[in-house]
């Protein structure tokens, strides 16, 4: 068994520079990949902040963040033109003078020469390295990115388009953080649980997990809901790996005890993956007659690798005519009990089901809004309905809150789960 040594657990700051992370048409994602990867290290990120290209904004942020210990990582701004400032300023802010490092403007020359381009002038400035400072090699773009040892602190600069970050973290920042001390692994586990609102969650797991927050090493638990679903994480940072494993397989056998079958995932797999895998343990197939989700229960399911093996086919039949010819659903049924009813999403099912000669069918058919609702079928109705394998029937009504793609979402999950909960039985 590997000890680690017990440490105080390492910190980070995280500053996205770009004036266009300060206007409404772009979204800082390099602090959510930074934060997902320290986090699997156990660097917990204390702060992040966004700022313009603004050496006065970028300057002050450094600063603030600077302290004996700190992993202070700031992305974007390295580019060749006047208003990529990060670079000089963290220089500035640091009393570093610059230079110019020839082996990077060799291979800068050399990335515009294989493109049968001359470097202009202006990329020289992506070569001034701060003295001392590790050079990141940059092998899709000309950025180089920067490791800066400050005091007892750490500076990284890493270059803003995340398809040029993410290889740079990960083949060269990630190695080494690893030897710092205070950055160990912080073991998690997702579970994710399906037909259940969270209070009904929080009842049954708070007298379990509320035990964990005072054991040693503390198991951490978080309570999340999200759309169709609710998500417990637990984390540990146990003295080893295996002791964390185990302290994890422990609590999530003592949750899903109490949660039974509405616990559908405790490896962070989705509902889709999960009902896949039961359908390839079965050897069956499936096919879909989708309205009011307008295929969504299908893309779901396709978005699994391999489920070509048991996904057979699907039908969008959004109007009453399309129910009837292409699912066969009766025109004297539809008429009688409106297209949003048990009676229809059954027919839908079994069309689909026969039409596609496979073992389940699974139907969806409901009232999405915002409009086309009525007293007795508000937005919101949705009916769900499966036929197979063998003989099982079973349909749902459901009456979903929200707007058009929430109730889309939530009528999608539901589905999925009446279909994993069949599988489940057999
Ligand atoms: P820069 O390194 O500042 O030249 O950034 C180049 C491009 O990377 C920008 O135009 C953005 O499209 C993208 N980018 C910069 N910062 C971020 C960020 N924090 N999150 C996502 N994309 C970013
Ligand atoms: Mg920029």
């Amino acid at each position: 068994m590997t000890r680690q040594r017990r440490s105080a657990p390492a910190s980070a700051v995280i500053i996205a520079v770009g004036s266009e992370l300060l206007t409404p048409h772009k979204v800082d994602t390099n602090s959510l990949y930074l934060t997902e990867q320290l986090d699997r290290m156990g660097v917990a990120v204390r702060r992040k902040l966004v700022t313009g290209d603004d050496a006065g904004e970028i300057g002050a942020a450094v600063r603030q963040a600077l302290r004996p210990g700190e992993l202070i990582f700031l992305t974007g701004g390295l580019g060749p033109t006047d208003d990529d400032r990060t670079r000089e300023t963290v220089a500035g802010v640091l009393g570093l003078p610059l230079a110019e490092d020839p082996a990077i403007v060799a291979d800068i020359r050399a990335r515009f020469a294989a493109r049968g381009l001359e470097m202009p002038d202006l990329n020289r400035r992506q070569a001034l390295v701060p003295a001392g400072a590790g050079v990141l090699a940059n092998r899709r773009g000309t950025a180089p990115g920067l490791w800066i040892d400050h005091e007892q602190a750490v500076v990284v600069l890493l270059p803003g388009p995340p398809r040029e970050l993410r290889p740079m973290f990960e083949q060269q920042v990630a190695a080494r953080l690893a030897g710092r001390s205070g950055v160990s692994g912080i073991h998690r586990r997702v579970l994710r649980i399906a037909g259940r609102a969270e209070s009904a969650v929080e009842a049954v797991a708070y007298p379990i997990y509320s035990r964990w927050q005072t054991s040693e090493p503390v198991m951490e638990t978080t309570v999340l809901s999200t759309l169709g679903q609710i998500e417990l994480h637990l984390s540990t940072r146990a003295p080893s790996s295996e002791e964390a494993e185990r302290r994890l397989d422990t609590a999530t056998a003592e949750l899903a005890a109490v949660l039974g079958r509405d616990l559908f995932s405790s490896d962070g797999s989705s509902l889709e993956a999960v009902v896949g895998a039961l359908l390839l343990r079965h050897g069956l197939r499936v096919a879909l007659a989708e309205s009011c989700t307008g295929g969504l229960v299908t893309s779901r399911l396709t978005d699994v690798p391999g489920s070509s093996a048991y996904v057979r086919a699907a039908w969008v039949a959004y109007s009453n005519h399309a129910k009837v010819a292409g699912l066969g659903v009766d025109a004297d049924l539809l008429e009688a009990n409106g297209a949003v009813s048990e009676a229809v999403a059954e027919a839908m099912a079994q069309g689909a089901r026969s039409r596609a000669g496979v073992d389940v069918g699974l139907g969806v058919t409901g009232v999405a809004g915002p409009g086309g609702g009525s007293a007795d079928k508000p937005v919101g109705t949705v009916w769900v309905a499966l036929a197979g394998p063998g003989s099982a029937r079973r349909a749902r009504r459901l009456q979903l809150p929200g707007e058009r793609d929430r109730v889309k979402f939530q009528a999608s999950q539901a589905a999925l789960d009446m279909l994993r909960r069949a599988l489940l039985r057999l």
